[in-house]
């Protein structure tokens, strides 16, 4: 069974006022000078609502009390702390939920763009997939948020508050209760969103000062404190940025390899005809930080027919030795209008067992949310429907003022 909760009716309006929410702390100094905040003050006005904002989730400046009443009106008058709108949740039968965002217009002639961000509850962690940019430039062939045609990047602020957002959703803030209806990992020292995966819709490094700025917010102590290791940039391979992006973040890495030679490859994830195997699996060795302790991660899409055969299984594990890697394959997760299929079982078990024969751990990926579409790459179809759906109620709604 699942559940699909339309929350527009629950969730505040966008505010006008420009949103602290999701700023780095550069961001934050500059916003403070802009309403005349001394500049020997900014460090300490910074660390001050850092705190409120990322560690204790506040969405009032009152509750500020260790700021001085004439700079939290000053605050209230110019800024606010609110977080784009939580269009729809939907929560599956597995416990994943998948939250449909309503970013806020960036100009005049935005109409307001939306994202997905996906959050998969296990017993020891909860792993949030979070968007890069609306859409994706990127083509590969089995992918359905590649066909999607709007597309932008989002900015550092719109990818870092899908965290808050989902702190927001699971009660996962000081003081919010946890919703009662399906799995959230609890304990000593467990918090419900402990990892962060950009496998939502979009190529992270095709955004690359965003992602990186976002990631300094979500993986500050003072504040979402997310563990670098604990989160993940995942790339279809845009070589000359991967090893910047190790540089920049220490994040873990995965990599959307899903076939083993070039004229596959050039069909399937386009993008190699630019950067080619060979010199993706170059820039993998020299990724920064790289050992067997932190290994990249290859994630291999099971298309049935097309690269599931046991030649290539055991191409794969050649082409990656010598590299630190695991090995994640992932069931093709079907879309209306595709043409490729997904692997049998028996197939994606013979490829797995010739992958771990030769010593990796290759775990297939356990579709989750599949029955609200939320597994990989299919982020884009239910967002169209719920669009319909929003258009339809919007309809309504105007009929009927005193429904909303
Ligand atoms: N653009 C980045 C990150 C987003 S896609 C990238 O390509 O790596 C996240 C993962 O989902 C990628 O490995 C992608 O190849 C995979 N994926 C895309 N569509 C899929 C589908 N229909 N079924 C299974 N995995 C898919
Ligand atoms: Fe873009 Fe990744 Fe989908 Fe390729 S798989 S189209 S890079 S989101």
């Amino acid at each position: 069974m699942t559940a699909q909760t339309d929350l527009r009716s629950t969730m505040a309006p966008a505010a006008a006022l420009p949103s602290l929410v999701g700023m780095t702390r550069a961001r934050l100094g500059d916003a403070l000078r802009a309403i005349d905040v001394p500049e020997r003050e900014i460090r300490m006005r910074v660390g001050q609502l850092w705190q409120w904002i990322y560690f204790h989730g506040a969405r009032d400046f009152a509750a500020m009390l260790n700021i001085g009443k004439p700079l939290r009106a000053r605050l209230t008058e110019h800024y606010s702390l609110s977080r784009p709108q939580v269009v729809a949740e939907q929560v599956s039968s597995d416990g994943t939920r998948k939250w449909l965002i309503r970013l806020d217009p960036v100009d005049a002639k935005d109409r307001g763009a939306e994202v997905e961000c996906v959050y998969i509850p296990e017993s020891d962690r909860g792993t949030l997939c979070v968007s890069s940019q609306v859409g994706c430039t990127l083509t590969c062939t089995f992918c359905h948020t590649g066909t999607q045609k709007l597309v932008r990047n989002l900015t550092a602020e719109e990818i870092a508050v899908q965290v808050v957002v989902a702190r927001d959703m699971l009660g996962d803030f000081p003081g919010l209760t946890p919703p009662t209806n399906g799995l959230i990992p609890s304990g000593e020292g467990v918090r419900a969103v402990s990892n962060i995966v950009f496998m939502g819709m979009g190529e992270p490094l095709y955004n690359f000062d965003n992602v990186t700025d976002a990631i300094s917010v979500l993986t500050d102590g003072e504040g979402l404190s997310l563990s670098k290791r604990r989160v993940t940039v995942s790339t279809s391979g845009v070589v000359p940025q991967i090893g910047p992006l190790g540089e920049a973040t220490g994040t873990a890495l995965a990599i959307s390899l899903h076939a083993v030679r070039d004229d596959l490859r050039n069909t399937l994830v386009p993008l190699n005809k630019k950067y080619p195997i060979k010199d993706l699996l170059d820039a993998c060795r020299n990724y920064p930080g790289l050992s067997n302790a932190r290994r990249i991660t290859f994630e291999y899409v099971m298309l049935k027919g097309v690269n599931d055969s046991r030649a290539e299984a055991k191409e794969l594990v050649r082409l990656l030795k010598g590299i630190p890697a695991k090995i994640n394959l992932i069931p093709f997760n079907p879309w209306p209008g595709t043409k490729y299929e997904c692997s049998d079982w028996d197939t994606i078990e013979q490829f797995s067992d010739i992958v771990f024969n030769a010593g990796y751990a290759s775990p297939v990926r356990t579709p989750r949310g599949r029955d609200i579409l939320a597994a990989c790459g299919q982020l884009k179809s239910e967002t169209e429907k719920l669009r319909a759906r929003a258009r339809m109620m919007e309809s309504h709604d105007e009929s009927h003022p005193e429904s909303k």
